[in-house]
């Protein structure tokens, strides 16, 4: 077995402790760093470090520690739309993330690391092409011209482009997933930055059977959604490929926010009844496209929304028979 070393950056949010957990399965020496331990896990890291990576002398100590094999960028100051969309939190969304990339970048030259994995979004596409709910464009090359509907989306863009420039002028090489919203257990539920499979599902788990659940916007609003295990077996494989540049990581199954819920509501055997209201929606559709990722890596990943919001509800239900 290789015994890589690696660097995690984020490594107690919700897709960095899946990663962890992942590459130590794969037999890797992995350190993790975050603002703060996963919060519903023991973190499976031989190292961790609740390091704010905005101050540049501690992102400097944890790249000095190892010569790591890899590094994966995860960290960022983010949320669903309701922290995301409502403007906010933007000053904080763009200086923080922004800081987070430009410290790991610059301690990465100063300490010869080689090479980074990048998490940028699904968000950096213009708003024009995602107002048709059936039939949105999120083609990697229609990011150009660009017009993201978030700060959000407008600091992963401008990330992408730091990335891609120090590939450029320093050589290191670097791995970019736009990831398509991403979902599953431990990730956030209720602390007002969970994204719309986590509400949903706990909306309909803390419903009685017949009740009425209040749902952001018109509910003819589209995305698709991914599985954490199919995003994880994305982020290894695009490390594992020669791609430089930018590539969508999501699911093409698209469905409405309405729709979801009535899966949702299936899966938890209660009839659920929808009052859709104002509240954040973000834009009117969105989709991976997958025609890229698939002549790069030869591979797409599974899209069985069932099986995937089978987990994760029952994973909330769970959490809020907890609360209660
Ligand atoms: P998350 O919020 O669970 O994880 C991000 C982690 O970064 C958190 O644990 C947070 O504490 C940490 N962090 C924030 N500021 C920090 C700082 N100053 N110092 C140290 N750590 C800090 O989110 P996630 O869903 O796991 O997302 C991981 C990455 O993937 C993010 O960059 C996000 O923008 C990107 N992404 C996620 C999705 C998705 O659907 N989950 C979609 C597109 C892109």
């Amino acid at each position: 077995m290789e015994h890589k070393k690696i660097l995690v950056c984020g490594a107690g949010g919700f897709i960095g402790t899946h990663l962890v957990n992942s590459l130590k399965s794969k037999g890797y020496y992995v350190v993790g760093v975050d603002l703060k331990r996963p919060e519903f896990s023991m973190t499976t890291a031989d190292e961790f470090y609740t390091y704010d990576l905005r101050d540049r002398l501690l992102v400097n100590t944890v790249m000095s520690k190892h010569n790591y094999d890899e590094i994966y960028q995860l960290a960022a100051d983010m949320g669903g739309a309701g922290f995301i969309s409502t403007g906010l939190n933007d000053a904080d969304i763009m200086h923080n993330s922004v800081t987070i990339n430009l410290n790991v970048l610059d301690a990465m030259v100063k300490y010869k690391q080689p090479k980074v994995f990048y998490s940028s979004s699904a968000c950096v596409y213009p708003e024009h092409n995602q107002e048709d709910p059936n039939n949105p464009l999120c083609s990697e090359e229609s990011a150009y011209p660009a017009d993201p509907d978030s700060e959000y989306g407008w600091e992963k863009l401008f990330s992408e482009r730091l990335y891609l420039t120090y590939n450029r002028n320093y050589g290191i090489d670097i791995r970019i997933a736009r990831l398509h919203n991403i979902y599953g257990p431990f990730g956030s539920w209720n602390d007002g930055r969970e994204k719309a499979p986590a509400a949903l599902c706990r909306k309909v788990a803390q419903a009685k059977d017949g009740d009425t659940i209040e749902v952001w916007g018109p509910g003819t609003q589209t995305r698709s959604f991914l599985f954490i295990d199919e995003c994880i077996e994305g982020i290894h494989r695009l490390m594992a490929s020669d791609c430089k540049e930018p590539l969508n990581l999501g699911s093409t199954r698209m469905i409405s926010i309405n729709n979801l819920v009535w899966l949702i509501a299936k899966i938890s055997n209660k009839s659920i009844s929808i009052k859709n209201i104002n509240g954040p929606r973000g834009v009117m559709g969105r989709n991976s496209d997958n025609n890229l990722i698939k002549e790069k890596l030869n591979w797409a990943p599974g899209e069985d929304l069932e099986y995937g919001i089978g987990i994760t509800y029952n994973w909330i239900k769970g959490k809020a028979n907890d609360l209660q």
